[in-house]
């Protein structure tokens, strides 16, 4: 089933003047350029709800935005800037950090990875991290379409093993395409029965 409604709702650089944690929400994040806003597009049918290929050092929000009246869609500032200042960083590590250990509505955490790169250092820590943390979390990669099936199988596989480096599990996988919207009914599907089971 599509999204029937996506509205903006606001954007915050502090975390304490989010929204009152009153529906179920999902984070997405990832580095910059990943598809971040080209996913958050595709899954909600909207072609400009957030903005693609912002520039990078661009301010640091927090954008919440409403999907079917019902749950919290959180676009997250993008990490990984090349050119970001060690102060820059710390700010952002503040950001994101008090974000994510003051929502108790906060039911997922999306983390997004380019298919075409391997895994990177930076995203690995961060998913560290919100183990660390206890926080739920799923990978999702982007830009699928670009890889056939065999390599697109093999980048799977390398990035299970990988994770297993550290992890006893792997997270659950979702694999996307904001060009061809391969993953929306997948992710939309594993949304809905979290948000029901939050109703209860
Ligand atoms: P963000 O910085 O993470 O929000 O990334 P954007 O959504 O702005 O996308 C960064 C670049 O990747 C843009 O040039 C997009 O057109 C491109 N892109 C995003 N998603 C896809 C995808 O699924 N397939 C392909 N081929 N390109 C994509």
């Amino acid at each position: 089933m599509p999204v029937k409604q996506a509205e903006f709702f606001v954007s915050n650089s502090d975390p304490a003047k989010c929204p009152k944690p009153d529906r179920p929400e999902y984070a997405f994040i990832g580095r910059s350029n990943v598809g971040k806003s080209s996913l958050i597009n595709m899954l909600t049918g909207r072609s400009s709800l957030a903005k693609i290929s912002g520039k990078p050092g661009k301010t640091q929000l927090i954008n919440h935005f409403v999907i079917d009246n019902e749950w919290y869609l959180v676009d997250l500032p993008g990490y990984g800037y090349a050119q970001v200042s060690k102060t820059e960083r710390e700010k952002f590590a503040a950001l994101i950090d008090g974000y994510l250990t003051s929502r108790p509505n906060l039911l997922c955490i999306f983390v997004l990875v380019d298919s075409r790169i391997e895994p990177q250092k930076i995203d690995l820590d961060f998913m560290y991290n919100l183990g660390e943390k206890g926080l739920p979390f799923v990978i999702v990669f982007t830009k699928t379409e670009k890889l056939g099936p065999t390599k697109l199988q093999a980048t799977l596989d390398t990035y299970r093993a990988k994770l297993l480096e550290t992890w006893e599990e792997a997270p659950q996988f979702f694999v996307t395409s904001a060009v061809t919207a391969a993953g929306r009914e997948e992710i939309l599907s594993f949304i809905r029965p979290l948000n029901q089971e939050y109703r209860k």
